[in-house]
């Protein structure tokens, strides 16, 4: 049987680029004190490597291949670095296409994250990079019972601004009480002892709050219409919802009904970092400042017999650079529209793969109301209409001003918001808002919006694969055409996240690394050309 080294490891691992890094790993060839130190032995020796892109996973992968000893260059269309990652600010600018670029004009210290919020606590690379860039991050708030349901124009609870709180804990009361109303009358009981029965009685009792005759009726851990208090408050609590209302104003629906604890990505605790998402991309940035020209769009990517050629404008003009390899992190929708030597598998892949729409809105208030008037510190709101969600923020409690997200919408309500002007958008978001929030008419102050499927270099949110996307070109764009590797949360099971973005960066590098080491290993260090 084949000895299985370091060595014969590397060049293996340069088959698929997903591999790499994960077999690393599980060889234990990252420092396992340190489990994601990504200290890989070798040298790139001053290899050329083109990086198209500069978002999170464009300048990862520059830093870590530059401290292999690589030669990076980053070529990232926007005036800013780290695409997706951006904190809208005053003074920040987004361009959407076919309209003019928009800027903020948010009070200096106040910011709202356009794209990711929230880092989930097992997402162990991205707090890695945190950590490593000396980025502080804070507990993110995205669990708040105090936040809101409403339902507007359905059902007996229209336009009522339900507690979570109470929602969550009325349907678990009644699905307890229904559960032991059956199991009482033998219905799901057959194959458990007498004992056993006792025990799910006593867990379905504690579960939903049911009284001695376990029956769901009104307690405290759905709140009090008055709060308790000193001397004789003793505190009032409301009635129960009714099954039926809720049902039939929707609150039930798979796509209203939400609790973010049953979903792993959004179980507490989350993180976001100190003062804007975007702290981790500027950091990252600062690491890779002589290796990134902004303002350069890549208009062509050419595979050359044993190098690749990139074409890119910017305001001096047209260019043309060449590299021994290069990696691809622009996002699919853009690339399709470049052009490429790419095989017909490839270019099927990246046209085939579909993109989620969604949009946010910040909007300034020159008063925290939800946390003065509602006591909603951090969480969100979820409603039936346009908005979906309201994002309320985790940061600055009791301060002065703030900013909320006003939606955050996805498909096709993203899909008609991002067609209105930013105007209306902001209209739209007051609208509605304030049947919510009243306080939305006095405290008013700006807003800002992005539209990420229609924003210039991005055109679309993330990644949305289907089982025949995830089956048929997911895999095809996981192996390097020729010289050009492909990165981005895009290639990986993680889309939707910044983890995607890092993870997909170091199997990239690690590929990469192995192609070249082993070549340097088996031929003159010149033979790869650019
Ligand atoms: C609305 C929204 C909410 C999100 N929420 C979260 C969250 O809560 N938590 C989380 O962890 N993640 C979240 N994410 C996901 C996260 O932002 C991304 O997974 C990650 O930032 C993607 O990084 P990337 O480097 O793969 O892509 P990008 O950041 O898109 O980088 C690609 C880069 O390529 C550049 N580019 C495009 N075309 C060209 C060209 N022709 N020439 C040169 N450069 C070009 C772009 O300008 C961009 O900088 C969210 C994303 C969005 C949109």
């Amino acid at each position: 049987m084949e000895k299985f080294t370091r060595r014969n490891f590397l060049s293996k691992g340069a088959m698929l680029a997903g591999a790499a890094y994960p077999a690393m790993l599980a060889l234990g060839m990252l420092k396992s004190s340190e489990a994601h130190a990504f200290d890989l032995p070798g040298n790139g020796n001053g290899k050329k490597i083109i990086i198209l892109g500069g978002g999170l996973a464009g300048m990862t992968c520059a830093y870590e291949l530059t401290k292999l000893g690589y030669n990076c260059t980053i070529l990232e269309a926007r005036k800013r670095a780290g695409g997706r990652c951006f904190s809208i600010r005053n003074g920040s600018t987004n361009t959407e296409i076919d309209r003019p670029t928009a800027t903020a004009t948010f009070d200096a210290n106040l910011y709202f994250n356009a794209g990711p919020s929230r880092i989930p606590h097992h997402h162990r690379l991205t707090l890695h990079y945190c950590k490593e860039l000396g980025v502080p991050i804070q507990v993110y708030n995205n669990v708040n019972e105090g936040s809101y349901y409403f339902a507007e124009g359905k059902g007996p609870l229209s336009n009522k601004k339900i507690r979570a709180r109470e929602v969550h804990n009325d349907m678990r009361g009644y699905m307890t009480e229904l559960l032991s109303k059956s199991i009482d009358k033998s219905g799901l009981d057959s194959a458990l002892t007498k004992e056993d029965v006792e025990k799910v009685m006593m867990y379905l009792a504690a579960e939903g709050g049911l009284d001695i005759d376990k029956l769901y009726k009104a307690s405290a851990r759905r709140g009090y219409s008055e709060a308790p208090g000193a001397g004789e408050r003793v505190g009032k609590v409301a009635p129960v919802n009714k099954l039926a209302d809720m049902l039939h104003s929707g609150l039930l629906d798979p796509d209203f009904y939400n609790v973010a604890e049953y979903t792993y990505e959004l179980q507490m605790t989350m993180f976001q970092a100190v003062g804007g998402m975007d702290n981790i991309a500027k950091a990252l940035q600062a690491k890779v400042a002589n290796q990134l020209k902004l303002g350069s769009e890549v208009t062509g990517i050419t595979n050359l017999p044993d190098g690749v050629k990139i074409s890119y404008k910017d305001a001096l003009g047209a260019h043309e650079i060449q590299g021994d390899l290069c990696i691809c992190t622009i996002p699919l929708p853009v690339l399709s529209n470049i052009d490429t030597n790419f095989s017909g598998d490839v270019s099927r892949a990246i046209d085939y793969i579909s993109y989620i729409k969604t949009g946010k809105i910040g909007l300034q208030f020159k008063r925290r109301f939800w946390e003065e008037d509602d006591q909603i510190y951090g969480g969100i709101t979820h409603t039936n209409n346009e908005l979906t969600q309201i994002f309320y923020p985790s940061n600055d409690y009791l301060g002065k001003k703030g900013i909320l997200i006003g939606y955050y919408n996805f498909e096709e309500r993203a899909l008609s918001t991002g067609k209105l002007s930013y105007a209306d958008r902001e209209k739209l978001a007051l609208q509605k808002g304030r049947l919510i929030h009243p306080q939305y008419d006095k405290e008013f102050e700006r807003s800002f919006s992005v539209s990420w499927h229609n924003t210039k270099y991005n055109l679309g949110g993330w990644a949305e694969y289907d089982s025949e996307t995830r089956k048929n070109y997911y895999p095809v764009l996981l192996k390097p055409d020729k010289q050009v590797y492909f990165a981005g949360e895009h290639l990986t099971y993680l889309n939707a996240w910044m983890a995607g973005a890092f993870e997909s960066a170091r199997s990239v590098v690690a590929a990469i690394h192995a192609r070249v080491t082993e070549q340097r290993l088996s031929y003159p260090a010149n033979n790869i050309k650019g």
